[in-house]
């Protein structure tokens, strides 16, 4: 699934929290090893690796570009080295220079992992096959974009993701994979990407040329703004005729993106505006969680609940809630993500205060799975508004469903407020001119 809890970069935030590594330097080798044993047992035909793409250790601020130097000293050209990556991958130079072709997902949330596998192994199998490989061409986009910018359901991303796939069909091009790049990694080959394989050196080129002149042309329909926490509740109060929730995204708290899963900026909101009937999903907090499974449902618990992990981003909620419902957070995923996958959150309970429910687990999850408010008994179709903490992959499950989507933003660390962060390394403009030049 979803990657990006093992990559958040903390250069930007008071904790870092790249990737330890010996953890990196462990797993390498466990990689390593374990094509030099399958090639010295061979014949190998070719090697596929499915990796993330924006991972960042101390040491290797491009972990996937070194992965793939070491695999490439072990097996030279013209070996085939193929690999896949998530949609928010850092691409670098190095990483293109020592894979033979790297595609990517096409879509944001990310629905399309399983086909993004088969696609990328079938090109390693056409390349065994024909004994060529493809001419490659790497282009970086020259502006960073937000991460609740880029989902491939909206504009302007839906319109690139189409035209990324309309190109895809040119003759002399065989794959046109588009990273959108993962902002909050200070590294300098943060950014989105072009990637194109195909025989035509010149077509790729070209291709790239109007790919390129696409994202530009675009790029100010980057930069709107959010509405804070408050104003997205006042929003969602209004009356809507159509069915169907309207979901507020609390993005800053993204799970997926580095969020701590239980920020209160949106509880808070919710409470001073009577929201009677809300729902938020949901708030990691190990001790709110045992209480409530200590006191049963329909017990009433007098713990403070989330606010624990990062101080700065809001104080906890004050007891005391009720609890509604509790489970015990094994479920099998019914969104386009999980797919039939199986979840385990741990003991997870409904509370309530004033009116307004607040699902908590003892782990942290990007809110993208529908599964979770079923197995506490509540339908999301009837919820009037509900709160969840994700950018972008909810949308998978909700985006039919719901009556209107807000992304928000109440304070939290997967901030969408890329020109209020002080880059070090990142060398790249930030999309809409929020502020020229990130170096300046
Ligand atoms: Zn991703």
């Amino acid at each position: 699934m979803d990657a990006h809890w093992h990559l958040f970069c903390g250069a930007l935030r008071c904790h870092p929290a790249p990737v330890d590594d010996d953890a990196f330097e462990t797993i390498a080798k466990k990689i390593t090893d374990g094509f030099q044993k399958a090639l010295a047992e061979g014949p190998l035909d070719g090697l596929y690796l499915d990796l993330h793409g924006a991972m960042v250790t101390p040491n290797h601020h491009d972990a996937e570009g070194e992965l793939l130097r070491r695999l490439r000293a072990i097996a030279p050209e013209p070996f085939p080295i193929v690999c896949s990556l998530d949609l928010h991958a850092n691409v670098s130079g190095t990483m293109v220079e020592q894979a033979s072709l790297i595609d990517a997902y096409r879509t944001y949330p990310h629905v399309d992992m399983a086909e993004t596998g088969a696609r990328t192994m079938n090109r390693l199998v056409a390349m065994i096959t024909s004994g060529t490989r493809p001419k490659k061409l790497f282009r970086p986009i020259p502006f960073l974009v937000t991460l609740d910018a880029q989902c491939t359901l909206t504009e302007p991303m839906r319109g690139i993701a189409a035209a990324g796939r309309a190109l895809e069909n040119e003759d002399g091009v065989d794959c046109v994979a588009q990273c959108f790049g993962f902002p909050l990694a200070d590294i300098e080959d943060a950014g989105p990407s072009l990637l194109l394989y195909g025989p035509g050196e010149k077509t790729l080129t070209n291709v790239a040329d109007r790919l390129e002149a696409t994202w530009i042309e675009k790029e100010q329909a980057f930069g709107r703004q959010l509405p804070s926490a408050g104003e997205a509740v006042r929003q969602a109060m209004i009356g809507c005729e159509e069915p169907g929730p309207v979901v507020i995204a609390d993005t800053q708290d993204n799970p997926g993106g580095g969020g701590t899963g239980d920020t209160t900026g949106m509880i808070h909101a919710l409470l001073e505006a009577h929201a009677t009937g809300a729902v938020v999903v949901h708030i990691a907090d190990p001790e709110a969680a045992e209480a409530a499974h200590c006191a049963g449902t329909g017990g009433k618990i007098d713990t403070s609940l989330g606010g624990k992990q990062e101080p700065a981003f809001g104080p906890p909620v004050p007891g005391p809630f009720t609890v509604q419902a509790l489970g015990s957070g094994s479920f099998i995923g019914i969104g386009p993500m999980y797919r039939g996958n199986r979840i385990e959150l741990g003991p997870v309970a409904l509370l309530e205060r004033e009116g307004i429910r607040i699902i908590v687990a003892p782990r942290k999850m990007q809110a993208s799975e529908p599964a979770l408010l079923h197995h506490l008994g509540l339908d999301p179709a009837e919820i009037p508004v509900l709160v969840v903490k994700s950018s972008v992959h909810f949308r998978g499950a909700y985006q039919d469903m719901a009556s209107r989507i807000i992304p928000a933003i109440a304070p939290g660390p997967v901030t969408a407020r890329l020109d209020h962060l002080s880059y070090r390394h990142a060398k790249r403009r930030i999309a809409g001119a929020r502020k020229e030049n990130i170096n300046a």
